[in-house]
């Protein structure tokens, strides 16, 4: 009873607790009335943290809503966010049993309930999560002891199936496996490996591939979604643009290149060939002043590229709070040969981590990519982290960031 395309013909449901803050800012109803990502980022999220809505809560608006679709974003492995900090989550390294027992099953349990049946629930299913085991693992230079104890351990793979295989047992849910981004696994290295690795965990835990609708790319990240100035091919005086800093060897420019390419490299792996691709699109527009409105200077390929390329970052491997990032594509259905829809699974406006140490019970550590003065690590290449300066713990409203996406909007708004 599922059909292609969960977004097609369906309204997103709007996440009341969201529209509230972006609505309490002076422009924010501009974009309040989106679709955004509901995080179920802790068990507790179930129930509702501290009076907040929880699962069925969030369904149950959905109905009053009149929603076709609703986005949940599954999200607590164990030792999560193994190659940072800024949200190690709730559960050790090696308590599996528990993302089981006290976080799927209660969340299959809810979603299961008929009268929720005429949803599509789409989940969108661990960010950042499995990527880490192919390019932050012994012997990278990359590597972090926590990503080498979950590769060796399994529990990435297995709590990726088991949530694939319990979430995709009922009639009307929509899986897409998060696919990283352009920045992350657009090299040769990585690309392969990624895609087989998602195979593998699709087939973990009693799952089949079939459990999988489809993927996402650029949740949580910046990626420009489509570069205008130049593509992987071009070249400047017989250089190629691949041999640039910027782009240093990875075979993608942008999210939409990126994204339908490595669809085609997951039907290769074993998935089903009428998967679709959801590109986030809430932080990559990248518009403002800064915003070249013409190709780089031809002297060089580091000219052509940095004059011209849309995406302001420091370094590709910068992730936190960017500075000068801007709202990207609204989210629509079917913009693109592939891609299912564009999306803002990330809330625009909830920080990506603390640019200092705040202390908390939600188990969140401080990474320094999220503090502007840090140098940075092997893996942005040692540069700046370009993060704004006073942000709060991931997920907490950052005022000064949501007016400066909403300033630097591309499209405007
Ligand atoms: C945080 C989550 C939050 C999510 C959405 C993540 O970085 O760790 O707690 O729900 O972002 O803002």
């Amino acid at each position: 009873s599922r059909v292609d395309n969960p977004y097609v013909d369906a309204r997103g449901y709007v996440n009341p607790e969201w529209k509230a803050k972006a609505d309490a800012e002076p422009g924010g109803s501009r974009i309040s009335n989106n679709p955004t990502g509901v995080w179920l980022d802790r068990i507790a999220a179930i129930n509702g943290v501290n009076g907040g809505m929880g699962l069925r809560a969030h369904l149950d608006t959905a109905l009053a809503q009149g929603a076709g679709y609703i986005q949940f974003v599954i999200y607590n492995l164990p030792g999560r966010d193994c190659a940072a900090l800024a949200s190690n989550g709730e559960l050790g390294p090696t308590e599996l049993p528990r993302y089981k027992t006290e976080y799927i099953d209660p969340i299959a349990a809810i979603m299961g309930d008929p009268k929720y049946r005429s949803l599509r629930i789409i989940n969108i299913i661990e960010i950042d999560s499995l990527p880490n085991l192919v390019t932050n693992v012994t012997p990278r230079p990359t590597a972090t002891p926590m990503c080498d104890t979950m590769k060796a351990n399994g529990n990435y793979v297995n709590g990726v199936g088991y949530a694939l295989a319990k979430l995709g047992a009922l009639p009307n849910t929509y899986n897409y496996i998060d696919a990283g981004h352009h920045g992350w696994i657009g090299w040769d290295d990585n690309f392969g490996a990624s895609a087989t690795l998602f195979a593998e965990a699709a087939r973990a835990s009693g799952s089949t591939v079939d459990n999988v609708h489809g993927f996402i790319a650029n949740t949580a990240n910046y990626g420009i979604l489509k570069e205008s100035y130049y593509t992987i091919d071009s070249t400047v005086g017989g250089t190629s643009v691949r041999q640039s800093n910027w782009v240093d060897w990875n075979r993608y420019v942008d999210e939409l290149s990126f994204a339908q390419a490595f669809r085609q490299r997951l039907i290769s792996a074993g998935f089903n060939p009428n998967v679709g691709m959801l590109i986030d699109t809430g932080r990559n527009g990248w518009g403002g002043a800064a915003r070249p409105s013409g190709p780089g200077p031809l002297t060089n390929v580091n000219t052509f590229v940095d004059g011209g390329r849309l995406d302001r970052r420091i370094h590709l491997g910068n992730w936190c709070n960017q500075s000068g990032a801007g709202i990207g594509e609204r989210p629509r259905a079917e913009p693109a040969p592939g891609i299912d829809a564009y999306v803002w699974i990330k809330p625009p406006g909830e920080s990506d981590g603390a640019s200092r140490e705040i202390p908390n019970n939600e188990g969140k550590g401080f990474d320094r990519m999220c503090d502007p003065t840090y140098t940075g690590n092997p893996r942005n290449n040692n540069n700046m982290s370009g993060a704004l300066g006073d942000a709060p713990l991931s997920g907490h409203w950052f005022s000064a960031q949501f007016q400066e996406l909403m300033r630097n909007a591309y499209p405007p708004l």
